[in-house]
C-alpha cells in the first residue's frame, strides 16, 4: 500500500508578496502538459519544514509543474531594473519565473521559493516564459554543487520536465526548476524604483531587506548606509569564494547580483580546469568584462550602482550622501583582500598569516598559468605533497608543462610552511583537502550529463554527477574518480551559452 498522497497547500509565508503592488504582477503559472519529475531535493524540502513525505513522484512534478495553482498560494512576477553588460535596463523582472512565498525552514530563517520557467509574464517582453530542459540542469547541478562547496548560493529544489517543446536554435525539451533564496531581491530591485523615483518604494525595500533574517553576515542597522555595508561584506566574501574555487559567473549584470550575497543565476557559469586568469566562458561576454580576474572589480562596480539608489535616504545632503556611500564602497576592496587571501592561505596549509603571503601565493598562481595546470588538480595534489614529499612531489611536477617555476616554489611554500606552528603532516594534508575540493562540476561532465538527458533521455549520467558533486572534498575512490579528472584535450569545453 502507498502512503496517502497529500494534496494540502504549501502554507507559505506571504514574504515579499506583503508589499504593494507596484512590487510585482499578480500571476498564475502556465498549465504544462506532461509533468515528469527529473529531480527532487528532499533534504532541502525537509529543512525547509515542507511536508511532502507522503508524495509520489507524479504529485511532486505535478506541484513543481505549477499545475496545481491551489496549493502554491498565490504566485507573483518579481519587478526589477538592471545594468547588463554597463548598460542600464529600466524594466526586466521575473520574465519566466513567478515567486511562490517564503518557507520558515528548521532554522527559523525564512527563504523564498521560485518557479523558474512557468510561463509568460508581463515581464517577458518577446520570451516564451519557459526554460529549456538543459540550463535547468545546469542550474540544479551547479548550485547544489555550490552549496556543497560551502559557497552562499541559491538553492534547487526542484526540477521538473514539461513534456513540451521550447524554442531556441531549434526545439528543445522544457523544464521548469524551482529554486530557494534567502532572498531574491537583486540591486537591481533597488534601481527599478531608483528609475521611477519611487523614493517610498525604495524605503520600504530597505525595510524589508533589513527585517529579514538573511544567513550570513547580519545588518547592523537598518537603515540604507548599515544595508549598503552588509552587501559590501557579502558580495566581497562571495566574490573571494568564488575566486578561491575557480568559478566564473559569466553574467554578472546588476539583476544578477543578490543582496542576500547568493549566488544566483547559473546561465553561462563554468569552473575553470586549466587556470588561466584570463578565462571567458559566456558566449555573450564579448570583451570578457565578466572574465575570471575580473570578477571582484565587476562586483565593486556593481555595488556602486546599489549605492546609487540609496544616496537620497544615505544623507538629505548629497555631498555628505556620496561621502558616506564612497567609505562604504572603498570597504570592498580591502574585504575583499582579506577574504581572498585568509582563503588562500587556507588552501596552501597556513593557519597563521605572515607578510610575505601575498607574495607566495601569487607566485603559485603565475606558475600553476604559465605551466598550464589544473586549477582543482595543483591544490589536491598539493595536499597530497604536504603529507608526503616524495612521490606526490613528481606527480606534480609532471602537470606542469614546464616545472622551472614549480622547483622555485615548492623550496619557498616549504620555508613558509616551516614557519607554522608544528603540525604533523598527515593533519595539515587533511586540512588542505577540507578547503580544496576533488570534485568540482566540470564542464564537460554538466554537458556530457545534459546530453544524455536531451539526446536520449537517460538522467543517470545527472544523478550519478549530482551524487559526486554532493561530497566534494571526499578522497577520491575508483566511484568517483572520473569526476575528480580534468577533461582530457579533446573534451575541454572553452565556451558556454546563456540558453534562455
Ligand atoms: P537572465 O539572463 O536569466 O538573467 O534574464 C534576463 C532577463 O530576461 C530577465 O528579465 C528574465 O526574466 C528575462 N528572460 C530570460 N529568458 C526568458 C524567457 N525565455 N522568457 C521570458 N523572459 C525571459
Ligand atoms: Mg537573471
Amino acid at each position: 500500500m502507498t502512503a496517502p498522497q497529500r494534496d494540502e497547500a504549501l502554507r507559505l509565508d506571504p514574504g515579499y508578496r506583503s508589499l504593494p503592488e507596484r512590487f510585482y504582477a499578480r500571476v498564475a503559472p502556465e498549465p504544462v502538459s506532461r509533468p515528469r519529475l527529473i529531480a527532487f531535493n528532499a533534504p532541502l524540502a525537509a529543512a525547509l519544514g515542507l511536508e511532502l513525505d507522503g508524495a509520489d513522484e507524479a504529485a511532486l512534478a505535478s506541484l513543481w509543474s505549477g499545475n496545481q495553482p491551489e496549493r502554491l498560494g498565490g504566485t507573483v512576477a518579481v519587478a526589477y531594473a538592471g545594468h547588463q553588460f554597463g548598460q542600464f535596463v529600466p524594466q526586466l523582472g521575473d520574465g519566466r519565473a513567478l515567486l511562490l512565498g517564503d518557507a520558515r525552514g528548521r532554522d527559523g530563517i525564512p527563504r523564498e521559493i521560485q518557479l523558474k520557467g512557468s510561463g509568460r509574464t508581463p515581464f517577458s517582453r518577446g520570451g516564451d516564459g519557459r526554460a529549456a530542459l538543459g540550463p535547468v540542469m545546469r542550474e540544479y547541478l551547479v548550485s547544489e554543487a555550490m552549496h556543497a562547496l560551502g559557497i552562499s548560493t541559491t538553492r534547487a529544489l526542484a526540477a521538473v520536465a514539461t513534456g513540451e517543446t521550447v524554442w531556441r536554435e531549434g526545439p528543445l525539451p522544457g523544464a521548469i526548476l524551482t529554486r530557494v533564496a534567502a532572498s531574491h531581491v537583486r540591486i537591481g530591485t533597488f534601481e527599478y524604483f531608483a528609475a521611477r523615483g519611487d523614493r517610498a518604494a525604495l524605503e520600504l525595500l530597505v525595510d524589508h531587506v533589513a527585517q529579514r533574517h538573511v544567513p550570513g553576515v547580519p545588518i547592523a542597522s537598518p537603515t540604507a548606509l548599515g544595508l549598503l555595508a552588509a552587501v559590501v561584506e557579502r558580495q566581497a566574501c562571495l566574490v573571494a569564494a568564488w575566486m578561491q574555487v575557480g568559478f566564473v559567473h559569466g553574467v554578472m549584470n546588476t539583476d544578477n547580483t543578490s543582496i542576500a550575497g547568493e549566488t544566483i543565476d547559473f546561465g553561462p557559469c563554468a569552473f575553470l580546469d586549466t587556470y588561466d586568469p584570463a578565462t571567458v566562458f559566456s558566449s555573450i561576454d564579448r570583451h570578457g568584462r565578466y572574465g575570471f580576474a575580473n570578477q571582484p572589480q565587476a562586483a565593486r562596480w556593481n555595488l556602486a550602482r546599489l549605492a546609487e539608489t540609496l544616496l537620497p535616504m544615505i544623507d538629505p545632503a548629497p555631498e555628505r550622501a556620496v561621502l558616506l556611500a564612497s567609505a562604504a564602497l572603498e570597504e570592498f576592496p580591502r574585504r575583499f583582500e582579506a577574504a581572498w587571501l585568509d582563503g588562500m592561505r587556507r588552501k596552501l596549509g597556513l593557519a597563521t598569516a605572515r607578510a610575505e603571503d601575498t607574495t607566495l601565493v601569487r607566485a603559485w598562481l603565475d606558475a600553476l598559468h604559465r605551466g598550464q595546470v589544473d586549477y582543482t588538480v595543483a591544490f589536491r595534489d598539493l595536499a597530497a605533497l604536504a603529507a608526503d614529499g616524495g612521490r606526490a612531489r613528481e606527480a606534480l611536477r609532471a602537470r606542469f608543462a614546464d616545472p622551472v617555476d614549480f622547483d622555485a616554489w615548492v623550496p619557498a611554500w616549504e620555508a613558509r610552511v616551516a614557519r607554522e606552528p608544528p603540525l604533523p603532516p598527515g593533519a595539515r594534508a587533511a586540512a588542505m583537502r577540507r578547503v580544496n575540493p576533488a570534485i568540482i562540476p566540470r564542464n564537460h561532465q554538466i554537458e556530457r550529463a545534459i546530453a544524455a538527458a536531451v539526446g536520449e533521455g537517460d538522467f543517470a549520467p545527472f544523478t550519478a554527477l549530482s551524487i559526486a558533486l554532493a561530497r566534494p572534498y571526499d578522497e577520491v575512490d575508483a566511484r568517483t574518480a572520473e569526476y575528480a579528472r580534468p577533461p582530457a584535450p579533446g573534451e575541454r569545453v572553452i565556451r558556454t551559452f546563456c540558453g534562455t
